[in-house]
């Protein structure tokens, strides 16, 4: 018993007592230095950075590459998800359309915030969600006043039956004048571009200031600053454009066409020149 203890011991006291020793990889960067070898700005620290002044990893460098792309992985992961939970969290508050305003909401930087904080962190808190979807009610509400005044607006606008003046414009077009406009008193006609927002409309200008537009189904839209007679007025011209013309020339000497001064006594009794009475399908 004794002897077999002394044994051990002898054979503890010959086992060299040197300790294990991890397995060290040199830094690359530093070269296993612990020394930043370039020259540093602002920065009186000298050691490397990439191995904090040790010189050396107890992991190899393929195993640290890994280790950092399952890193980013992982969070490019939490990233992802945590997207989606916040879109999930404001699509059920807002509702598909609540969301794509939201989303829409560049006008404001404090919605623009709360979206960016939703995505980002997976979820608002209550009061920030109460504050969205406060927002949303509220967006809501203007939209339905905007339309009920459009529809008003549509439903008030008065009509002006444009057939006869279209006609005249369609002439004039066919015998190659390209932007054919008409001039009866202070208001002048023209046409919308065809490859515009208003094409087939007509647009109708008061002593050179835009005054509004009538569509193709004949409703005038006036501009809140113009004149309340202007749509009497294009009434009165396009019910008989010839007798506009004739009392447009008489009262100012000019063409309801091009505007020049009419000198002919025809002419001015026409309220046209010959050269647009012949373009405009008026011999
Ligand atoms: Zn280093
Ligand atoms: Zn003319």
């Amino acid at each position: 018993m004794f002897d077999d203890i002394e044994t051990s011991l002898e054979d503890f006291l010959a086992t060299p007592t040197t300790q294990v020793k991890r397995e060290q990889f040199p830094c690359h960067a530093c070269g296993g230095t612990g020394k930043y070898n370039g020259v540093r700005i602002h920065q009186e620290k000298s050691q490397c950075f990439a191995c904090n002044g040790r010189g050396h990893f107890f992991t190899s460098y393929a195993d640290r590459k890994a280790a950092k792309a399952k890193r980013q992985a992982k969070a490019e992961a939490k990233r992802a998800s945590n997207r989606e939970a916040g879109l999930a969290q404001l699509t059920e508050a807002l509702g598909e359309q609540g969301l794509a305003w939201l989303q829409n909401a560049s006008w404001s930087e404090f919605y623009t915030d709360l979206l960016h904080k939703a995505i980002q962190y997976g979820s608002l808190s209550e009061k920030q969600l109460a504050c969205v979807v406060n927002g949303w009610e509220k967006q809501q509400v203007r939209d339905a006043e905007r339309n009920a005044a459009r529809a008003a607006r549509e439903a008030n606008a008065p009509v002006i039956d444009l057939t006869k003046i279209n006609n005249l414009f369609d002439t004039a077009k066919s015998n190659g004048l390209k932007k054919p406009r008409l001039v009866c008193g202070s208001l002048r006609l023209s046409l919308a571009p065809l490859n515009g927002a208003n094409a087939g409309c007509t647009y109708v200008k008061d002593q050179g200031e835009y005054a509004g537009k009538i569509t193709a189904e004949g409703k005038f839209f006036a501009v809140r600053t113009a004149r309340a007679e202007i749509a009497g007025e294009l009434q009165e011209i396009a019910k008989d454009p010839l007798n506009a013309f004739k009392v447009h020339g008489q009262v100012t000497g000019s063409c309801s066409c091009c505007g020049r001064e009419l000198t002919n006594k025809d002419s001015i009794a026409l309220g046209i020149g010959p050269i647009c009475a012949d373009k405009w399908g008026l011999v």
